[in-house]
């Protein structure tokens, strides 16, 4: 099976498995979806929920990001790991999008990773999920294990992993692969202990006997 044939046969297994792949991230607007990514990194989907829950009651566009007291902000998402630095880049990223992008989050690639604390990651995560735009996948961390895992990569750095896998996978389908590694990820491909003999994809995998 070719590389090409291969992500097609991992994308019909999962998606069987999980009908409706999306994040698990909890927003009603672009912006609410770019603050919880931020937040995100180093921090699981279930605790940034719990604390957006009453952050995006509080604050409920980027003029309120920008205008508060950068320690109040910090103290609201202070049980969020890097709450400093990501304090810091919410307000900045909020103090940007009024000067330049009229409030709103841009749809592009270079726009939004011009924006201070946005990688290709959220960026991708911000397109794809909002504005249903693919300018690439999103690499988290399992989409990397995962990647590595099942051969459809050597490379251990995140954006050459994103190169690769969008080299094999139909454009249209770069958002839901990355959903799919994340959902396949936490519930049966884990970190340790992967769970290889309930693993729809034991047939095609290589990694099946570690
Ligand atoms: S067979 Fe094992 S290593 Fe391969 S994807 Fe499934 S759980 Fe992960």
């Amino acid at each position: 099976m070719n590389p090409k044939e291969k992500i097609k046969e991992i994308l019909r297994k999962l998606i069987k498995e999980y009908p409706r792949p999306k994040t698990a991230l909890t927003f009603k607007t672009p912006f609410e979806l770019l603050v919880a990514t931020i937040l995100s990194a180093q921090t699981t989907d279930v605790h940034v929920n719990k604390v957006t829950e009453s952050l995006f009651k509080k604050y409920k566009s980027a003029k309120d990001y920008a205008e508060v007291p950068l320690d109040v902000l910090r103290k609201d998402i202070s049980s969020i790991n890097f709450y400093n630095n990501k304090a810091k880049h919410i307000q900045a990223s909020a103090k940007m999008l009024i000067e330049r992008f009229n409030a709103t989050v841009p749809k592009t690639m270079d726009e939004l990773t011009s924006l201070p604390g946005v990688a290709r990651k959220t960026a991708n995560i911000v397109l794809s999920d909002v504005y249903g735009v693919y300018e690439g996948i999103a690499v988290d961390t399992h989409v990397k294990r995962l990647s590595l895992r099942l051969g459809l990569t050597n490379h251990d750095d995140p954006v050459k992993i994103e190169k690769d896998l969008m080299e094999i996978t139909p454009k249209g389908e770069w958002g839901n692969l990355s959903h799919l590694l994340i959902l396949h990820g936490r519930k049966i491909c884990q970190a340790k202990n992967p769970r290889h003999q309930e693993c729809v994809l034991y047939d095609i995998c290589p990694s099946r006997n570690i």
